[in-house]
């Protein structure tokens, strides 16, 4: 499958699975390329009207190689992941409802179940609010994604990466899941974390 079609098939998948709705809560996702370059989802745009005719792409740098739609102003924030994380290659930020509303209350998500070591390599850290689409806010990003994939924005939503789409996709799937069932247990009572030493070294 080309690249450009299977950035266009997961951003769908995203839509269908109510992982992001239209208007400003889309979010975005981009994926880069293996010549290196970047594609990049526009603003405004509806996920579902979205084919590879309607696909911006650009260099690492953020200079325009091809700009048919609207351009979203998450790209800077998904070109700085790109050149910090060489292992990145695909990037999905969601205003997931169950990511958001942990966002929402300022939570982040310890070490709770086996699967975030191998989906989001860790915990899932809270960077503090910024205005979105800010140097401030886009440092934030960065700076938790050093050594995670993914991460909760305060009053905001949900950044993720991976080596694939396919990756990345499941971390977007795998978070908003996580953070349903550790909503519900938080209002059972409180939730144990799985501490270092019981963590293990094991591949799934
Ligand atoms: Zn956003």
């Amino acid at each position: 499958m080309r690249e450009a079609e299977q950035l266009v098939k997961f951003a769908k998948k995203l839509k269908a699975e109510k992982l992001v709705c239209d208007g400003v809560n889309k979010g975005s996702i981009s994926l880069r390329k293996s010549d290196g370059t970047i594609l990049m989802s526009p603003s405004k745009l509806s996920y579902d009207e979205l084919d590879i005719q309607k696909i911006n792409m650009v260099d690492i740098d953020g200079n325009f190689i091809s700009q048919p739609a609207p351009v979203s102003r998450d790209m800077y924030f998904h070109l700085e992941i790109y050149q910090k994380r060489q292992d990145v290659h695909a990037i999905i930020h969601t205003h997931s409802v169950y990511a958001t509303a942990l966002s929402l209350a300022g939570k982040k998500i310890p070490f709770i179940l086996y699967g975030m070591k191998f989906h989001c390599r860790g915990e899932v850290d809270i960077a503090p609010f910024e205005l979105p689409n800010t140097p401030e806010c886009n440092e934030g990003i960065i700076c938790h994604l050093k050594k995670h994939n993914a991460v909760l924005l305060e009053n905001h939503g949900l950044v993720c990466v991976g080596e694939t789409m396919q990756d990345c996709y499941e971390t977007t799937e795998f978070v908003e899941h996580l953070s349903k069932s550790y909503l519900h247990a938080l209002q059972i009572g409180s939730v144990k974390e799985i501490i270092e030493e019981e963590r293990g070294y094991g591949n799934l």
